[in-house]
């Protein structure tokens, strides 16, 4: 009987049930959007802390847009975030090839966002991480988009842009439609976690997702709460963003 509970406290201790120490961070991009009102309103559901990056061109399309912006401010489980106020217009060369440009875009966002310096903020397009203690580069930048031009990160951060990027996306199609299933996601950040991959900060992943994944046409509030429910069940946290860059 002795043995048989050492092995069971073995395998429990391997497993993902005992991930308390490892934290994921949801983070939305490019609200507000269609989708948008359903994953505040899972968040406050499921009381759990989240990022969302928004665009400013998003925000000032209607008074709903800019009523959505007011509602995740004034959740406290909610980071505000800065996505650029124009998304490059998806024109991501002419962009950043010109880093007061881009600065100024991120400082408009801010103006209608209502946010300060310094700003949790994430580049449109890039995965790129300048923190106080975090500084690296989007390596898919080398690898298939040869030529694109880069900004001077260093040059956004100093002016008060924190920059956030990512470890791990649910990914949508071009209509907005999730990809992975959640039960496919929720294994591939298992296998993330147990694995050989590495993190920007160890045992902390950043989860990207899309506003627009979470519209109703695609059950963007089941979907959501099965996500959270599900790497709740697992034993992961869930994170704050402004947290992540401390080293504590
Ligand atoms: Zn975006």
């Amino acid at each position: 009987m002795t043995i048989l509970w050492l092995l069971a406290a073995l395998v429990l201790a391997c497993s993902p049930v005992q991930a308390a120490d490892r934290t994921i961070y949801l983070t939305f991009d490019d609200g507000p959007l269609d989708g948008t009102s359903n994953i505040l309103d899972v968040l406050q559901a499921e009381n759990v802390p989240a990022t969302m990056f928004m665009v400013g061109l998003h925000a000032k399309s209607s008074p709903e847009s800019m009523a959505l912006v007011a509602r995740a401010k004034s959740m406290p489980l909610v980071t505000l975030g800065n996505h650029s106020y124009s998304h490059a217009f998806n024109r991501y060369r002419k962009f950043y090839a010109d880093t007061e440009g881009v600065v100024a875009d991120m400082v408009r966002a801010n103006a209608v966002l209502g946010l300060e310096v310094p700003t949790h903020a994430r580049l449109p397009g890039r995965n790129v991480f300048r923190l106080p203690n975090i500084s690296t580069n989007d390596l898919s930048i080398d690898r298939i988009e040869i030529g694109i031009e880069e900004p001077d990160y260093e040059f956004v951060a100093a002016t008060g842009f924190w920059l956030y990027g990512w470890d791990h996306e649910w990914v949508h199609d071009g209509t907005g439609k999730p990809v992975q299933s959640v039960t496919r996601l929720v294994s591939e950040i298992d296998h993330m976690f147990t694995g050989k991959v590495r993190f920007v900060r160890p045992n902390k992943l950043i989860l990207l997702m899309h506003d627009e994944m979470f519209q109703d046409t695609f059950n963007g509030t089941a979907n959501l709460t099965a996500l959270i429910q599900g790497l709740r069940q697992r034993g992961y946290s869930f994170g704050h963003l402004p947290d992540y860059d401390s080293l504590n």
